[in-house]
C-alpha cells in the first residue's frame, strides 16, 4: 500500500488554498493532520502561516536551514517561519516600508517560539556595518531578560508571557538590522503574591535562589531553598523539569552585561528581587481586637532585610505597612491597620514593586537597542502576546488578557477584509465579499464608552466603601442582561446549559466561553498602593526603587486610569500603529492539552481552526481569485512553458504572461489579469501550470 502514495497522499498539500476541497472542514483537517504526522507542522494558506506545536525539537532552525530559505521565492519552498521571515524582509527592503508579523494563537501554541526564530533569523541573515554587530547580540539578548521576568510556568505553558510584547526590529536602507524597540503591554503582576496550583511565580526568582552566587545570596539575605520564600510556593511547584533554573541564571547574567546595565544596576536589581521575596515572609500577627502588631518579631526580621535592601530609613517600612496615614484638621495621624489591611499593603507593595521594576527594565532594554542614526529606517514589527485562556478559575487577569485577543482577531478580520478589498480594486477588479463571523460585538461588549464591562467596573471603583465586586456584578446583570454573548448566573441554563455560580459571569468570546469569577475585579482594576507607602518608597537609596517612584505620578488628588482603562488605551494605541504597517500572520495551532509530542488531538485542534477563522480565510482567498502574481514573478517562473517567452521576452511583462497563458490554454473566466498582477481563479489552473513546470 505504501509505495503506492504519492509524495502529496503522503505529506498533503503544503498551500491549503491548493486543496480542492478547499470549503470542507474535514479535508482541512485531514491535511493538517497528515502533515503534522510526517512532522511538517508549516502549512500556508496563501501567505498566511499555519503552525502547529510540535512539542519536540525538528532540527529545522539551524543556521543551514536559514541558508536554504535566504533569498528563495515564498512558494517554492517547503513552508515555513524562516521563508515567511525572508518574504516580509525582502518585501520590506523592495517597498521601503513597514510591516508587522502578527503571532496569534492560544496559551502555548507556539507563538513565543516563533516569534524568537524570526527575530534569530534577523539576526543572523541579515547584513551588517561591523559596527553594529552588538545591535544583534542585544536583540537576541533582550529575549531571555524580558522571559526571566515577564515569563512563568501556568498549567497551560511552563513558559508562558505573561506580558504582552510588541517589538519593532529596525532596518537601514540596505537592510542591516541597527536597532529595536519593545512595547510592553499589561504585566500579571498579582502572580508575584499569588500562584494558583501547579504554576509558579515570575522565572527569575527561582533562577536567583537556585543560580545565584554564594556571595550575592549571603549579601542578599537568601537561603538557597524556594521553599523558605511564600512568594515562591503557594503553587506547590517550585521544580519544573523541562527548566533549568540554574543555567537560565547564567544566561541572564551574561545577556545582563551584554545589554550594558552598569554593576549597579544589576546589583540593584537583585537588591529588589530579594526584597520582594523579604517582604513575602513578613508575616502579621493580629492584637486581640484584630490590628496588627507592629513589635511582631517576624514583621521586624524580614523587613529589616527589605529596607536595607531597598535602602530605606529603618522604621519607615515597618510603618507604612502597618499603619496609615490620615490627615486631620492639618494634622497627621497614624492609624493602625488591621492584620488582613496590613497583608494588602504588603501584596500591594510587592507587586508595585515589581511592576515598576519591569518597566524599569523594558526602558533600559530599549536604550540600549535604540538607533542613533536618524536616517529613515524600515520597521518590522513582531506582535507576540499572552494567548487566548480559561482556567478552572478565571479572574480580571484572564479578563484582560482575553479581551486584548478579541481586539486582535477584530484587527485581523479588518485587515484581511480591507486589504483584500483594497487589492481588488487597486487592481480594477470585481469582488464578492465573504460573510465572517465579526466579533466586534464581543469588543463592544467589553470596551464600549459608558456601556462596555470596562466602563462599568471602572464606575464601580469610583464608589470606594460602598461598592463591592458583587454590586459590580449586579450592575452588570441589570445592564448586560439580554447581551447575546454575556451569560448571568440566573440565564445560564438557557444559553449554555451549563449552571453558574453566584459570585461569576461568563462571556461567549470567538474563541469560547470563559466563565469569570468577580472576586478582586475592582481590588485589580483599582491597583491601589496607599499614599504612605509611595512616600516611603520615593526615599529609597536604590536608584532603580527611586526612579520608579518619583516617575511622574498623577497629583494625588486626580485619580489615575484603572488598569482595565489603561490597558484598553494601549490596545488602541498598538491598533494604530499596526494600522499603518503591511500585516502578515502566523497561526498557531496547539495539538493537545499534555504538551506532548505526536498527539494530535481533531477536536482540539478543530475548535481552534474554527475559532482562528481560518476557513473563512481561506475561501476569501479562493472567493474571487485564489492566486495572484505580479506579472514579473510570473513570467519568470513560468516563462519555460511557451517557446515565445523562452528564453527572453521582449515586450511588458503582462504581455508575455498574456502569450504565455494563451500558450497554457488558460480559459478567459478562469483568470484576469489586473494592473500590475494576473489573478488565477482556481487554484487547478496554477496547479496545472506548476505540474507541467515541474515535468519540463
Ligand atoms: P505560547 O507563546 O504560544 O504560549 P510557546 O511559544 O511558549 O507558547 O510554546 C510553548 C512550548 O511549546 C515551548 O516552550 C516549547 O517547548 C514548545 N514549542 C513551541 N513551538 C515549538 C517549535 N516550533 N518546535 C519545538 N517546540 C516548540
Ligand atoms: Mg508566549
Amino acid at each position: 500500500m505504501e509505495g503506492s502514495l504519492t509524495a502529496r497522499d503522503r505529506v498533503g498539500i503544503q498551500d491549503f488554498v491548493l486543496l480542492d476541497a478547499y470549503t470542507s472542514e474535514t479535508a482541512f483537517m485531514d491535511n493538517l493532520r497528515k502533515r503534522f504526522n510526517e512532522n511538517l507542522i508549516y502549512t500556508y494558506i496563501g501567505t498566511l502561516l499555519v503552525s502547529v506545536n510540535p512539542y519536540k525539537e525538528l532540527g529545522i532552525y539551524t543556521k543551514k536551514q536559514m541558508d536554504i530559505y535566504m533569498g528563495v521565492n515564498f512558494f517554492e519552498l517547503p513552508p515555513h517561519i524562516f521563508a515567511l521571515a525572508d518574504n516580509v524582509y525582502r518585501t520590506m527592503i523592495s517597498e521601503t516600508n513597514n510591516h508587522f508579523i502578527l503571532i496569534s494563537g492560544e496559551s502555548g501554541a507556539g507563538k513565543t517560539e516563533a516569534s524568537k526564530k524570526v527575530l534569530q533569523f534577523y539576526a543572523v541573515c541579515c547584513p551588517s556595518t561591523r559596527l553594529l554587530d552588538n545591535v544583534r547580540d542585544r536583540l537576541l539578548l533582550s529575549n531571555p531578560v524580558l522571559e526571566a521576568f515577564g515569563n512563568a510556568k501556568t498549567l497551560k505553558n511552563d513558559n508562558s508571557s505573561r506580558f504582552g510584547k510588541y517589538m519593532d526590529i529596525q532596518f537601514d536602507h540596505q537592510g542591516a538590522a541597527v536597532g529595536g524597540h519593545v512595547l510592553s503591554y499589561l504585566l500579571e503582576k498579582s502572580r508575584v503574591v499569588h500562584q494558583n496550583h501547579g504554576e509558579r511565580n515570575f522565572h527569575i526568582f527561582y533562577q536567583l535562589v537556585e543560580g545565584g552566587e554564594d556571595e550575592l545570596l549571603r549579601w542578599l539575605g537568601l537561603e538557597r531553598n524556594c521553599q523558605n520564600y511564600r512568594f515562591l510556593i503557594q503553587g506547590e511547584c517550585a521544580k519544573v523539569s523541562s527548566i533549568n533554573d540554574k543555567s537560565d541564571w547564567k544566561t541572564v547574567q551574561k545577556a545582563l552585561t551584554i545589554i550594558e546595565f552598569s554593576e549597579k544596576d544589576i546589583e540593584h536589581l537583585f537588591a529588589i528581587l530579594a526584597s520582594v521575596l523579604h517582604l513575602g515572609n513578613v508575616h502579621f500577627g493580629a492584637s486581640a481586637l484584630g490590628y496588627v502588631l507592629s513589635t511582631d518579631t517576624s514583621i521586624k526580621f524580614s523587613s529589616n532585610y527589605a529596607l536595607e535592601l531597598l535602602g530605606i530609613p529603618s522604621n519607615m517600612l515597618r510603618e507604612g505597612l502597618t499603619h496609615r496615614k490620615i490627615e486631620a484638621k492639618a494634622e497627621e495621624v497614624l492609624s493602625p491597620f488591621t492584620a488582613e489591611h496590613a497583608k494588602y499593603a504588603r501584596d500591594a507593595l510587592a507587586k508595585a514593586i515589581y511592576g515598576r521594576t519591569f518597566s524599569w527594565l523594558v526602558n533600559k532594554i530599549n536604550e540600549s537597542l535604540a538607533n542613533k542614526d536618524s536616517t529613515r529606517k524600515t520597521v518590522i514589527g513582531l506582535l507576540d502576546i499572552y494567548g487566548f485562556e480559561v482556567f478552572d478559575v478565571n479572574s480580571f487577569e484572564q479578563f484582560c488578557i482575553n479581551f486584548c485577543n478579541e481586539k486582535l482577531q477584530q484587527l485581523f478580520i479588518q485587515l484581511t477584509l480591507k486589504s483584500e478589498q483594497e487589492e481588488y480594486e487597486m487592481e480594477g477588479i470585481e469582488w464578492e465579499p465573504v460573510p465572517y463571523f465579526n466579533n466586534k460585538i464581543i469588543c463592544d461588549l467589553v470596551e464600549e464608552k459608558h456601556r462596555g464591562i470596562i466602563s462599568i467596573l471602572d464606575e464601580e471603583c469610583l464608589r470606594p466603601g460602598e461598592a463591592t465586586d458583587f454590586t459590580f456584578l449586579e450592575k452588570l446583570e441589570e445592564k448586560m442582561c439580554g447581551h447575546p454573548h454575556f451569560v448571568t448566573h440566573k440565564l445560564a441554563d438557557q444559553k449554555t446549559r451549563k449552571t453558574l455560580e453566584r459570585g461569576d459571569f461568563r462571556l461567549l468570546h470567538y474563541a469560547g466561553e470563559v466563565t469569570y469569577s468577580v472576586a478582586g475585579f475592582l481590588d485589580k482594576n483599582n491597583d491601589l498602593l496607599y499614599r504612605n507607602i509611595k512616600e516611603v518608597m520615593r526615599q529609597s537609596k536604590n536608584s532603580i526603587i527611586q526612579h520608579c517612584f518619583n516617575a511622574i505620578e498623577p497629583d494625588g488628588k486626580k485619580r489615575p486610569e484603572t488598569v482595565a482603562t489603561q490597558f484598553k488605551n494601549s490596545l488602541a494605541g498598538l491598533t494604530e500603529i499596526l494600522m499603518t504597517k503591511e500585516p502578515w500572520y502566523v497561526r498557531c495551532l496547539k495539538p493537545n492539552h499534555c504538551k506532548q509530542p505526536d498527539r494530535f488531538d481533531d477536536v482540539m485542534v478543530r475548535h481552534q481552526v474554527k475559532y482562528l477563522g481560518l476557513m473563512e480565510h481561506l475561501r476569501v482567498r479562493r472567493a474571487g481569485f485564489a492566486y495572484r502574481r505580479r506579472y514579473e514573478v510570473f513570467l519568470k517562473r513560468y516563462k519555460a512553458l511557451c517557446p515565445d517567452t523562452w528564453p527572453h521576452w521582449k515586450g511588458t511583462p503582462a504581455e508575455g504572461v498574456q502569450r504565455l497563458i494563451k500558450h497554457l490554454g488558460y480559459k478567459p473566466d478562469e483568470y484576469k489579469m489586473g494592473r500590475t498582477k494576473i489573478f488565477i481563479r482556481h487554484p487547478r489552473t496554477l496547479f496545472a501550470t506548476e505540474d507541467a513546470f515541474e515535468i519540463c
